[in-house]
């Protein structure tokens, strides 16, 4: 890139070939199932791969065990064909598409970790599911990914994963011991050269902000099509507006981010700046996005930051890794 300041070539015993290609500003998430990431950080994504930021999606399951809004659809589910898994791989390569990132990949390899269903169902015990997985095991897949991409940023959910699915707790799981297994060079040399990943932030939803939004369906009335809505407990995430460090304007990309969660056609019903998942229940969609920096130093004077790279050396750390 020509953004990038000359840097030696590459060593022939160095790891990580691409890392000529890496752009200044490079962002992770880490998200349990195809869909998590356009509702919890679509218009974040949208908003920094048009900027030219490298943005690279792990989603650790194929969301196996989802239910299916289309009725003509509903034999997918894993009671019938379970086939839903390799529907929702085209899903989300829809989404990622009005998103514009390129860099998206499940992991260990699609299929590898299958959904483990809600918390207490039969399911989560299912031998081959994520919930089931060693977290170091699974983690060791991520390494290899952060290794490579060098992200300064890191997304994921807080240690109850938003709202207690196992996948999503399991996920946060991972993020964190990749991140920390990623940054020592003892660990599996063989994944690449060890990066440690300056920022770390948990998706979050004020509370304010998600009754503001609930406010506005209320307003909307009969113009919405779902037949109920949605409550704080339905919506991952919520917190305190004193825990909250960063909101990212998504605006511009609020389109996008609509469109993406559109192309999740099996889990999510959106119509205008409202979406329903399979239980019917009508939730706001918000274009800016909300976070808490729980690794890393805040890059804002005061106040929340509104740039999740905002205060990082973008070149730091770059040569010694190769
Ligand atoms: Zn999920």
């Amino acid at each position: 890139m020509s953004d990038l300041p000359q840097l030696p070539d590459q060593s022939e015993d160095s790891v990580g070939a691409g890392a000529d290609d890496l752009p200044p500003r490079r962002l992770l998430l880490v998200h349990a199932h195809p869909d998590d990431e356009s509702i919890g950080n679509g218009a974040t994504m949208a908003r920094y791969a048009a900027e030219g930021a490298r943005v690279t999606l792990v989603t650790c399951t194929l969301g196996e065990e989802g239910e299916v809004i289309p009725p003509e659809l509903a034999h997918l589910t894993a009671d019938r064909d379970d086939t839903l898994g390799e529907h929702r791989i085209g899903e989300l390569a829809a989404a990622m598409k009005e998103l514009g990132v390129t860099d998206h990949r499940f992991l260990g390899g699609p299929g590898r970790y299958r959904d483990s269903g809600m918390m207490g169902v039969a399911s989560n015990d299912r031998p081959g599911c994520f919930w089931q997985a060693d977290p170091d095991e699974a983690a060791a897949h991520l390494v290899a990914v952060v290794r490579e991409v060098r992200p300064q940023v890191l997304v994921t959910y807080d240690e109850n994963g938003g709202y207690g699915h196992p996948d999503h707790i399991q996920a946060h799981r991972v993020a964190m011991r990749g991140r920390e297994l990623a940054a020592d060079p003892a660990f599996r040399p063989d994944l690449g050269a060890a990066w440690d990943i300056p920022k770390v932030y948990w998706n979050c939803m004020p509370r304010s902000v998600l009754e503001a939004g609930f406010a506005a369906l209320r307003a909307a009335g009969r113009e919405i099509p779902f037949p109920g809505i949605a409550s704080a407990d339905d919506v991952p995430g919520v917190v305190d507006d004193s825990l909250v460090t960063a909101a990212v304007d998504g605006s511009a990309y609020a389109g996008r981010k609509a469109a993406a969660m559109a192309a999740h056609a099996t889990q999510i019903a959106v119509d205008g700046p409202f979406f329903a998942l399979s239980n019917d229940l009508g939730q706001p969609m918000p274009a800016m996005e909300y976070y808490r920096l729980v690794h890393g130093t805040s890059g804002a004077a005061a106040g929340w930051e509104g740039d999740l790279f905002a205060g990082l050396d973008l070149f730091a750390g770059l040569e010694e890794a190769r």
